[in-house]
């Protein structure tokens, strides 16, 4: 399953990731953060499909996106 990551702080709230995720699967806080701005959630882990584009979509390089990688077990 993805994580994705936002940087809170760093995030201006413009909105640009909460417009192009495929799945509607972010919005912005009803918080402020430290700067004044209403930065970028994710709504639910699960949905994410790990496409990228609000990696991609971000000028500000707020988010970043993590995948498991599953163990291999070693063969001895
Ligand atoms: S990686 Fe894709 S599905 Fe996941 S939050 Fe970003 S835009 Fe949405
Ligand atoms: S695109 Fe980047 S700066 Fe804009 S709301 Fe999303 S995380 Fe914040």
């Amino acid at each position: 399953m993805p994580i994705v990551i936002i940087d809170a702080e760093k995030c201006k709230g413009c909105g640009l990731c909460v417009a192009f995720c495929p799945k509607d699967n972010l919005e912005l806080s009803k918080d402020l953060n430290e700067a004044g701005h209403y930065p970028a959630t994710v709504k639910s882990q699960e949905n994410c499909t790990g496409c990228k584009m609000c990696v991609l979509m971000c000028p500000d390089v707020c988010i970043e996106i993590y995948k498991e990688v599953e163990e291999v077990a070693a063969s001895e």
